[in-house]
């Protein structure tokens, strides 16, 4: 029986994950898991697509039973506001005075929406998601149909919400600062065909675009108003400009940041008793060679599992291949790779795109740094294994869907 106390900051999807996994590998010491939010740790992917569309309910969102918080003798505080960290006496305050000592300490602090700053942001009917409740009070407009929805940013919330707007029987305008859709996360090349998914089944794109303000009538929003001039109409409008890393904790006590809590392979901050997973982390990747910080639900429960075998003194690194999936309408992505290292790589497409399954790679000095299936099933995981392995690929060989993946 050890006698040490892990404490958990955050009970997203990466706390949660880690602190089953502490119990599941035989952490035996005290456990203490802190939650801002009311609820035990959920998933977020669904609340954009299948439980915003009322496909899902809120007990498959849950990673663990109810019970299981009692059952493993892990102490679960949810609506609980962490006040400050006190790193010299491994302190973690609370905002209603109690005090909590810990060995080791784990900042799953998330990421937070990052808020319009535009007049009439506030206006009733303009949303965010993030959350269940988001997710909740998102359904309740968008559920019968017949809504003029207007999208402000075109990243995956963007253009999932879109998606499923569009599904319940909405019209969808979508509003992009950039001139292709997640060209940011995935390239123009890959972000024109999701665009083209989202004008095939009538939702409306507008490339390019600023907005100006929100417009209210009686309160309500009404429409968005672009620099130009222009006022979309708008029963609802939802915000999906990127997020921000939860970082005010780790700030206050000194840790070093550098978009996030910066932290190394072993996910150790520069405090070794305080790490970092989840979004809020920046972790060195040993294979990328570079500092990445993923907000994705694959990284956080990767993450999760391998900082609790850090917390435990394992001798591992965290050098998982980075992977997340999209669904919009009926069309899949399947990303795995170093995001950072995307920018600048030479694109080769593997299959046709014109039937709407296809793959793509990022080749850097003729290695795969990354790669995409889209509505390709690959339950062996051969894409993955091609950046895994790192060779030298011609990329004529890669293009060639005659050539099995399995050989690159
Ligand atoms: P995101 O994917 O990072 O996209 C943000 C978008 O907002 C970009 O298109 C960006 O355009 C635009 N933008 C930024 N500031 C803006 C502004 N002031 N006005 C207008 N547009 C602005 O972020 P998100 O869609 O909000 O999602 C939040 C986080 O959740 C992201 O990290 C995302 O990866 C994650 N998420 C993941 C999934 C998934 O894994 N399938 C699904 C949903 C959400 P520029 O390129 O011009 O900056």
């Amino acid at each position: 029986m050890s006698s040490q106390h892990f404490v958990i900051v955050g009970a997203g999807p990466a706390g949660g994950t880690a602190a089953a996994a502490l119990r599941r590998q035989g952490f035996s010491g005290r456990l203490t898991v802190l939650g801002r939010e009311s609820y035990r740790p959920y998933i977020r992917p669904p609340l954009s697509k299948h439980y915003l569309r009322g496909d899902a309910d809120r007990e498959s969102l849950y990673l663990d039973e109810a019970g299981w918080y009692a059952d493993n003798d892990v102490r679960l505080l949810t609506s609980t506001v962490v006040a400050g960290l006190d790193l010299g006496s491994r302190l973690v305050h609370l905002d209603h005075g109690e005090s909590l000592n810990y060995d080791r300490l784990l900042l799953a602090t998330g990421a937070t929406p990052r808020r319009l700053d535009v007049a009439g942001a506030e206006a009733p009917g303009v949303h965010y998601l993030r959350t269940l409740e988001d997710s909740d009070s998102l359904r309740d407009e968008l559920a019968q149909g017949g809504k003029r929805v207007v999208l402000i940013g075109s990243g995956w919330i963007g253009l999932e919400v879109a998606a499923s707007a569009r599904m319940l029987g909405n019209e969808v305008t979508i509003l992009a600062r950039e001139a292709v859709p997640l060209s940011q996360s995935i390239g123009d090349e890959l972000g024109g065909f999701f665009t083209e998914q989202q004008t095939r089944h009538g939702n409306i794109v507008r490339p390019s675009v600023s907005v100006d303000s929100l417009v209210a009538d009686g309160g309500r929003v009404s429409g968005v108003r672009l620099t130009d001039g222009e006022i979309v109409p708008a029963d609802v409008v939802i915000v999906g400009i990127g997020a921000t890393p939860n970082v005010d904790l780790a700030q206050a006590a000194g840790l070093v940041l550098d978009n996030g809590v910066k932290v190394n392979e072993r996910l150790a901050s520069s405090d070794p008793h305080v790490f970092a997973a989840g979004d809020v982390a920046n972790a060195f990747h040993p294979a990328a060679g570079v500092h990445i910080r993923s907000e994705h639900l694959s990284n956080a429960m990767k993450a999760g599992v391998a900082v609790a075998k850090i917390m435990r003194d394992e001798d591992v690194v965290y050098d998982d291949l980075p992977t997340f999936m999209s669904q919009q309408f009926d069309v899949t992505l399947q990303f795995a790779g170093y995001a950072p290292l995307i920018d600048g790589a030479e694109l080769v497409t593997r299959g046709d795109v014109n039937t709407g399954s296809f793959s793509v790679f990022w080749l850097r000095d003729g290695r795969a740094v990354a790669g995409a299936n889209v509505n390709i099933p690959d339950p062996e995981k051969a894409l993955q294994g091609v950046i895994r392995r790192a060779r030298r690929i011609d990329a004529a060989m890669l293009r060639d869907v005659d050539v099995p993946l399995e050989s690159l």
